[in-house]
Formats: structure tokens, C-alpha cells, sequence
């Protein structure tokens, strides 16, 4: 039998949800547990994948071509668990297929209704998960937004069905709420037990509250939460603010015994915890010394979750090359204003002395003469460059303009009477019409030639990364712009797309097709963002 647990919050949004479920799934994975992921996004888009970065952060690709929520990123950054399709479940998809069902008269003529068809929808496509191998043990399922929401009410409910189906020993819920200071420090459980009631207004107890605090709740505070929920006092967590990392999560619940509270609800015996992993992580962290500072240059920097996964990355590299990465968030637009970006970029630029670009993807033309700049100057100056996607589309257009002279070098994506498109659609694509889940999608593979940065990066020849793109390197540009300096570095296996291209003349300048930050973990960086930042820390 499989067990599974519920998380959802109240309060506010933005307490760090997605963190507290995948940090209850790699306790239980510590476990010797295998965990699978779900999240349910009561939005009625079918996927993030249509979504501007600004209205829902980054767009998660998984290796089958799902473009999912950025939590999915947060799931595979601390669980092992398979992540696909199957794993991101809509309201929009949710409906798309019940409606699909009743259009092919599956439903016999029988009024269909929001319960049982939508939640029995729901349901089956969580059970799809944890029956998609047999060795599943515990199914996470984080529903997005705050109970109280209109939108999610369909989702709670069929977390209310699937509890009292498979019983409590099988199926658990796990609330997080917030604790908020008011002034004179006073901490306020008000919201907490308001929160709960909502729950149980919506037949679900709580069997275990995780609350958002500034600091660790004290005993007193704990049991009066304790008292106004139903919630046994063993089962009131604190999830503190942390300035060191949110990596440290795990540990932090492990430290208040939560992995033990919630296998002892659901009846399960298991092994010792082996924490080591994340322990010997945190030591990693403590002891890094120095700093770089990695200017990312794009379009999307007010939001740091726009490019979450992308950071997450950098900073699992520096953990590899004992240093601290800074970010400086460099809006490309400011630079295609300046006159001189070495004012901006340069040891006594306005950003203060940049040790490394990262150009990373992006959609639509804002920006773009910035970027290229950020590309030439890196070029120029020896600065060490990675360039993700958009980022290798940039490194290409550098090098046309600025390198060849060709002054119009451009991508069809921002210029279509260009007389040198070096950067053109993919021919796949020249007659899709619908914007949604069409572009080149998810994991494929990639062989890298011999004598390259990708090459030694991986120490593999043949390689396995995501996509998310419509335009790729023109296959008609690849004698004119190579051999004096840019090197075609990799390709698809079949020799018809460049997957990454390098600076030959320069200490590290590497831009590719994919997006290797997807697969970048804390316990184990992405290995073109760890080369990237030992080459910034040699440069320096
Ligand atoms: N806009 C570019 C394309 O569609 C790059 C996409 C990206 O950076 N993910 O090809």
C-alpha cells in the first residue's frame, strides 16, 4: 500500500511550501524511502509553459518536455524521485480531459459535475503516480495556493476523499502556516488556528502543522497552537527563517524529529536516517572562501524566482569550487543604453568589477543589444562566459556583428529582414501556429567533440540534457563563422543542430542549446556551471 501525504498552506502564500514538502521528501528519503513528487496547480493554464516568467517565475522542464511550475525545480533539487508529465497536475488539464471524456459521451448521459468527475480526475492522476512502479512507497502531493482559495478547493477535497479512503494510517496532512511578529516581538498564533479552521471546514484535519516563524516556537506557544487545532503537540514544527541556506531545511526538521513524527502516523518502520549528504553539504557551505562575482545578464531580473533554477546552479557550483558566488542582476536593457559597458561591467564599473557573464534564456527581443554587449565584453576582456539557450543565440550574434562585421547579425526571432540570420527557426517549427507545449522539448542527447570546455566538463562524450527553444544555430553559417575563433563544440547526434559553441582564443567561453541548470543539485552541481566557476575563480 502506498502511503500519502497532503501539503497545503494558509495564511499567505510565498511561506516556503514547496521547500517543506521537498524537505519532508528527502528526510524520508534519508529513509531509505523511495518518494515521488506531485504538484497540483489549481490555475487553469494547462501548463507554466504559456506563463510570463514575471506572473509565475521560471518554467521547470522535465525530461519528458513537461514545462511545469518552478517547484518541480525545488522537488528535483532535493529528491531523487522520477519527475514527468504525470507529476504536474492543473486544473487546466484536469478539466481539459473530463471535458475530453464527456465530448466522447464516456460519462453516459450522467450530469457532469465538479464531485465526484473533477476530484475522481485528480485522484486518479495522483494514484497514476504512485502506481507507475511498484517500488513507490510515499507520495508527496503539494497543492498550490492557501486553503481559502476558490481555485483550490477542487483539490482539497480530493485530498479529503483520498484521506478518508485510504485511511489515516495511509494518508496524512501536513499544513504549514505562518506565525507573524507583531510589533514588540510578540509572536501571534491567531492566523494559525483561523488557518485550521478553514481545513476542517473543509473536512480535513491536520495531522501535522509546519509553521513559519522568525524564530523556533517555544514550548508555550506550541501547545497553545496545539490546543485551538487538534494537532497532538509532537506534531507543531517550526520552519524558522534561515540566513545560511534553504538547503538547510532538511536538517532543521530532522533536528525537531519531523521524519519520525510523521512515520509513526503513517505506521512505518524504517532504517536510520543518513543525513550524511546534506550534513557534509552545510560543511561545503561554512566552509567556502573568497567571492566571485557572476554579473547575470537578462531580461527578467527584478524576480529572482524568473531564474530560479539558474541560481540555484550557481551556487551549487560555487559549493563545488569552495567559493561564494555573488550575484550582480544586470537588466540587459540598462546596458543597451550605456555607451561604454565597461563602466557598468569593469573592475571600477557602476556594478563593481564583474568575474564572470552569464547570458541565460529568454524569449522576445527586450534586451537583446545589451546582452550582446554583456557577450562582446566578455569576449573582449577575457572574462569567462556561459551562455544558456538565448545565451548561446547572443554569443553567436557577437560574434557576426563584432567579430565578422556583418552589423545587421541577427536571430529571426528579432529581426526578420536581416541579410545575415545567423540564428534562424528550426524547420520543425517554421508551421506551428499554437503557442503552448510546441517547442523543441525535453531531454535529448548531445555528442561533444573532441578538445572542447563541454567535453572536459562532462568527461563524456555523449550527453543527455533539456531543451526549451524554437530557433537554433543557421546551418548555412557554420564554415563562414567558424574556424577563426568560435568553435562548433557540440552537436544532436545526427550532426543537424549545434548544441554548443566556445570561444577558442579566450580562457572559458561556453554557450550551449540546453538548459543544464534543470538537472543541477546541491550534492552534485551541474557540470558546466562548476567549470564556469572554476574558470571565473582562476580568472580572477
Ligand atoms: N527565444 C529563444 C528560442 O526560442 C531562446 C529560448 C530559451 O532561451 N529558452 O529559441
Amino acid at each position: 500500500m502506498n502511503k500519502f501525504i497532503f501539503v497545503s498552506g494558509g495564511v499567505c502564500s510565498s511561506l516556503g511550501k514547496g521547500v517543506a514538502a521537498s524537505s519532508i521528501g528527502a528526510l524520508l528519503e534519508s529513509r531509505g524511502l523511495n518518494v515521488r513528487m506531485v504538484k497540483c496547480d489549481p490555475y487553469i493554464n494547462v501548463d507554466a509553459g504559456t506563463m510570463s516568467p514575471y506572473q509565475h517565475g521560471e518554467v521547470y522542464v522535465t525530461d519528458d518536455g513537461a514545462e511545469t511550475d518552478l517547484d518541480l525545480g525545488n522537488y528535483a533539487r532535493f529528491t531523487k524521485g522520477r519527475l514527468s508529465k504525470a507529476n504536474s497536475i492543473t486544473t487546466g488539464q484536469v478539466y481539459e480531459a473530463v471535458i475530453r471524456k464527456e465530448r466522447e459521451g464516456q460519462f453516459l448521459g450522467r450530469c457532469v459535475q465538479v464531485i465526484p468527475h473533477i476530484t475522481d480526475e485528480i485522484k486518479n492522476r495522483i494514484l497514476a503516480v504512485a502506481k507507475e512502479d511498484n517500488e513507490t512507497d510515499v507520495v508527496i502531493i503539494e497543492i498550490g495556493g492557501t486553503v481559502g482559495d476558490i481555485e483550490s478547493i477542487p483539490f482539497l477535497e480530493a485530498a479529503r476523499q483520498m484521506i478518508h479512503e485510504c485511511g489515516k494510517i495511509n494518508a496524512i496532512s501536513v499544513h504549514l502556516t505562518l506565525i507573524p511578529e507583531v510589533a514588540g516581538g510578540e509572536l501571534k498564533t491567531k492566523p494559525t488556528q483561523h488557518s485550521v479552521k478553514s481545513m476542517q471546514e473543509m473536512g480535513i484535519q491536520p495531522d501535522i502543522l509546519i509553521c513559519r516563524s522568525p524564530v523556533m516556537l517555544d514550548e508555550a506557544t506550541r501547545r497553545k497552537i496545539a490546543l485551538f487545532t487538534n494537532v497532538d503537540l509532537d506534531a507543531v514544527f517550526t520552519s524558522p527563517n534561515i540566513d545560511t541556506t534553504i538547503y538547510k531545511v532538511p536538517i532543521v526538521f530532522f533536528d525537531q524529529k519531523l521524519d519520525q513524527v510523521i512515520l509513526k502516523k503513517m505506521g512505518v518502520e524504517s532504517r536510520h536516517a543518513d543525513m550524511r549528504p546534506w550534513q557534509s553539504m552545510m560543511e561545503r557551505f561554512a566552509a567556502r572562501q573568497g567571492k566571485v562575482r557572476i554579473g547575470v545578464v537578462g531580461k527578467y531580473m527584478e524576480l529572482h524566482d524568473a531564474y530560479k533554477s539558474l541560481y540555484e546552479a550557481l551556487f551549487h557550483a560555487g559549493l563545488e569550487n569552495g567559493v561564494e558566488v555573488e550575484l550582480v542582476k544586470i537588466d540587459s536593457s540598462g546596458l543597451e543604453e550605456s555607451e561604454n559597458v565597461d563602466n557598468i561591467l569593469g573592475t571600477a564599473g557602476s556594478a563593481g568589477g564583474i568575474d564572470g557573464i552569464l547570458v541565460p534564456g529568454g524569449f522576445g527581443q527586450r534586451g537583446i543589444n545589451g546582452m550582446v554587449k554583456a557577450a562582446c565584453w566578455a569576449r573582449v576582456n577575457k572574462v569567462p562566459y556561459l551562455g544558456i539557450c538565448l545565451g548561446m543565440h547572443i554569443m553567436v550574434i557577437d560574434w557576426g556583428r563584432n567579430v565578422l562585421n556583418w552589423s545587421d547579425a541577427d536571430s529571426t526571432e528579432f529581426s526578420q529582414d536581416s541579410k545575415h540570420p545567423v540564428v534562424s527557426l528550426l524547420e520543425e517549427q517554421v508551421n506551428v501556429k499554437n503557442y503552448g507545449g510546441t517547442m523543441r522539448l525535453g531531454a535529448s542527447e548531445t555528442v561533444n567533440e573532441d578538445g572542447t570546455h563541454i567535453l572536459a566538463a562532462y568527461g563524456e562524450k555523449r550527453i543527455w540534457e533539456r531543451h526549451r527553444h524554437r530557433y537554433e544555430f543557421t546551418n548555412q553559417y557554420r564554415e563562414e563563422m567558424t574556424g577563426t575563433g568560435l568553435k562548433l563544440a557540440a552537436f544532436t547526434p545526427d550532426g543537424a543542430l549545434v548544441e554548443c559553441v566556445e570561444w577558442t582564443d579566450h580562457p572559458w567561453g561556453v554557450a550551449v542549446q540546453f538548459h543544464p541548470e534543470f538537472k543541477s543539485k546541491p550534492t552534485a552541481a551541474s557540470p558546466l556551471f562548476r567549470d564556469f566557476i572554476a574558470a571565473v575563480k582562476k580568472n580572477k
